[in-house]
Formats: structure tokens, C-alpha cells, sequence
């Protein structure tokens, strides 16, 4: 066998959110402008801690934590807290078919995920939104190698809204028995376009028809409507249509189950901390054991167990009512910050006569722009006015503010 040398592996690029974050920090013009990584930032377009996160922590410096090993499925406390705050408290007091795992954030959720159904469920295909959260390909080809990605139609240029009946269509023709389709729960990344309740309620229906194995994932719960429970309605409603009681007398047309990756990153304003949750789902007339001690096998052969801070933050704002209310208000805060600018940015392209419609920039929801910028002016408004924002053009809004707004909006006038 020959000996493989290491030193003879390429070079590979970094992921582009990661690579623009680099490149704008090293630029030295005054007046630069970071549309790129998805993150929030305050009026200032600085980094928020927020005053319910902040709070927690101080309850927590007063408690004199200690620092032992979690359980490798993590804080049960926390996960109670984290799947109420998915499900609601309703579904999630009785639902004994759901099983919850702490994981390292959202990534980790979706990671698990992917390395659980490829040992498990064994897909043929999975099914990723065109476009999407560039991760979910890596992710899948690192864990589930043996799985076929496959794009459903999702963006339609030409309306700058949903394809649904593209999206249908595909799932229609091209899945098979326990394919995975992978869902973005609320406030789509890149698009900022989710799906009506009704639209919701169709996509289901296909689900349940072609029997597929959901993986929802959920990394902007608040941000879409500033409500945390009007955005988790998708999930809510599909564990209603998909898995409850009732629907036992027709258990062959159930999918085998569900997953939900939850990230709190964004919501706590917890980037950093690397805390979420990853909630498998199964027909109530199955038992979770087995699964369950499959998800913990791989939890720990991977982490062993899951990190600490982060769990006890997002508990000690979910434990307490008053801290819950705070929370629910500062999350309410950034996302009025965001539609707030969204209509100045708007206002502004209208004002100095930017050729074209933006009226979709208002219309869509969530932390980003999906603005319609081809890469080449997106590269221009990098390289001539030092505005950096992904190539396929999602702009992340929060790095915008009523400072900065008029020049961003004067450089795509200009590279239009
Ligand atoms: N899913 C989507 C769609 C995302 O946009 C992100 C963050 N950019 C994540 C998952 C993961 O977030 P994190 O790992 O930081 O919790």
C-alpha cells in the first residue's frame, strides 16, 4: 500500500460567510459595510448581548455553578425548556414520542441528524432547497455520504416568491420511501420567503403521502414574526397532522418519523456558546428506546457530552417568567430592527431612483435579503465600495443602520 502524504493535500477555501467576515476585518476603509454573516447587530451595528441573556448570567456568577460532565443527551432541564419553547407547552407536556438531545448548536443538531439517518433510515435521497443554508451540503456529504443530495425547486426568480408547485412536483415524482426532505421552519436562508399557512398544510399532506422522513430545521425561531410561537407553527402543525393518536388506525401512511434542529444561537444571541437541540419525533405507537440510544451512541462517540453554559443560560431564561417575558421582548426588538430597515433600505433605493422593484426586500422576512444582485455587482460593491455580502446576494440586514443605509443604497445604485 502506498503511504499517503498529508502535506499533499489541497488547499481548500473557506466557507464564504466565514471568508468575507476575514476580508472585512482586514479592511482599512472607514466607512465599510458587513452584509455578510448572518448575526445580529444592534442600532450601531454592534454585537448585542441581550439584557435577559445578560441577567441570566449574573444569576448564574451568583450561584457559584460548579463545572461537572452533563449527561451525553445533556441538561434535562434545559431540554425541557427547549422543546416547550419549540412545541408549546401542550404538546410538548404529553408527548412521549418526542426525544430530545442538547447538541453543539444548530450545526450539531443537523449533523447528528444527517449521521443518524444515513446509519438508520438508510435514505436513498435527500431532498435540499434550491437555494439554502450552504451547510446543509457539507454536512450531508461529511455524514451521510452514501445519500444523493437533490435540490427541490424553491425560489422562483421570476416572482421573487415560493415555487410551491415546483416544490410539490418534485417531491411528487422524485421521492421514495423514508427520503429525507430537509424543511427551514421559519425565515428561509438565503430567500427570507417561507411558505402561508395553507402553503404549509400542502407541503404536509405530500409528506405524509410519500412517507418522508422531515428534517425540520429551525434557526431563526422569533426573527420571522418577533414571536417566538407564531414561528414555530410549521413544526406545530406538522407534529398534529403527522404524529398524533388519532392518526394510529392509519399508521402505514405515517412517515417513520421527524426531526427538529433547533439552534438557539440567534435567538439568545448565544453565536458563540454553540447551544441547540435535536428533537426526533415517531408515531406515538412506536417506542422512542431504541432510537434514542442510537442518537446517544453518536453523541458519544463524537462529544462524549455536550457543553454546559450555553444550556444554563437558556434555562435560567425559561425557568423564570419575568426573565421569559424580557426575552420574548428582546427578541421582539431585533426583529422590529430588521423590518425597520428593511423599509428604510427600501425607501432609500426608491428615493435616489435605483433602477427596478425592491419592494420584495420589504416583503421578505426574517435576518436576510435574498436581493437579486448577480455576482458580479455584488463582487463590485466589495471590491469599489467595500459592502461585503454573499455572492448568490443575501444580504445580511442587520449590519445596516440609518447611518450606513444611504451609502449602501447610493453603491447599488451604482453597480446596477
Ligand atoms: N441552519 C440554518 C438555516 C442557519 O442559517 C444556521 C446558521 N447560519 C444554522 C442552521 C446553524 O446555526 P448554529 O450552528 O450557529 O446554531
Amino acid at each position: 500500500m502506498t503511504l499517503r502524504n498529508v502535506g499533499d493535500l489541497p488547499v481548500l477555501p473557506l466557507p464564504e460567510s466565514f471568508a468575507l467576515t476575514a476580508a472585512y476585518n482586514d479592511d482599512q476603509f472607514p466607512n465599510k459595510v458587513n452584509l455578510g454573516q448572518g448575526v445580529y447587530r444592534d442600532n450601531n451595528c454592534q454585537p448585542w448581548v441581550l439584557p435577559s441573556v445578560r441577567e441570566a448570567e449574573e444569576t448564574l456568577h451568583n450561584q457559584q455553578v460548579n463545572h461537572e460532565y452533563l449527561p451525553i443527551a445533556g441538561d434535562s432541564k434545559f431540554l425541557t425548556k427547549a422543546r416547550q419553547l419549540l412545541f408549546g407547552p401542550q404538546i410538548a407536556s404529553s408527548a412521549e414520542n418526542i426525544s430530545s438531545l442538547q447538541t453543539v448548536a444548530g450545526t450539531g443538531a443537523n449533523h447528528l441528524a444527517a449521521l443518524f439517518c444515513a446509519r438508520n433510515l438508510c435514505p436513498k435521497n435527500v431532498f435540499i432547497s434550491d437555494p439554502t443554508w450552504d451547510n446543509h451540503h457539507l454536512i450531508w456529504e461529511m455524514a451521510a455520504p452514501n445519500v444523493t443530495q437533490r435540490l427541490y425547486p424553491y425560489y422562483d426568480p421570476t416572482t421573487r416568491g415560493l415555487n410551491l408547485d415546483g416544490m410539490l412536483a418534485e417531491l411528487e415524482s422524485s421521492a421514495e420511501d423514508n427520503d429525507v426532505v430537509i424543511l427551514h421552519a421559519c425565515a428561509h436562508n438565503p430567500t427570507g420567503i417561507d411558505p402561508t399557512r395553507e402553503q404549509w398544510k400542502k407541503i404536509a399532506q405530500v409528506v405524509r403521502r410519500k412517507k418522508l422522513f422531515v428534517v425540520f430545521d429551525c434557526a431563526y425561531q422569533g426573527f420571522a414574526s418577533g414571536n417566538a410561537d407564531a414561528d414555530a407553527w410549521a413544526i406545530r402543525e406538522f407534529y398534529s397532522m403527522l404524529f398524533t393518536e388519532e392518526l394510529s388506525s392509519s399508521s402505514s401512511s405515517t412517515p417513520a418519523g421527524m426531526f427538529v434542529c433547533q439552534s438557539l444561537s440567534k435567538n439568545f444571541g448565544l453565536y458563540g456558546e454553540r447551544i441547540g437541540a435535536l428533537h426526533l419525533i415517531i408515531p406515538p405507537w412506536t417506542s422512542p428506546e431504541g432510537a434514542k440510544a442510537h442518537l446517544v451512541q453518536l453523541v458519544r462517540a463524537e462529544i462524549s457530552c455536550p457543553s454546559l453554559f450555553g444550556a444554563r443560560i437558556v434555562h435560567t431564561v425559561l425557568d423564570d417568567a419575568e426573565l421569559c417575558t424580557k426575552w420574548q421582548e428582546d427578541v421582539r426588538i431585533m426583529a422590529l430592527r430588521i423590518k425597520t430597515v428593511r423599509a428604510l433600505l427600501k425607501s432609500e433605493l426608491e428615493k435616489i431612483g435605483a433602477r427596478g422593484d425592491w419592494s420584495h426586500i420589504e416583503q421578505q422576512i426574517g435576518m436576510f435579503s435574498f436581493t437579486g444582485l448577480s455576482i458580479a455587482q455584488v463582487q463590485e460593491l466589495r471590491e469599489r465600495h467595500h459592502i461585503y455580502m454573499l455572492s448568490n446576494g443575501r444580504m445580511s440586514l442587520s449590519g445596516l443602520n440609518e447611518t450606513n443605509v444611504a451609502y449602501v443604497a447610493g453603491a447599488i445604485r451604482d453597480v446596477l
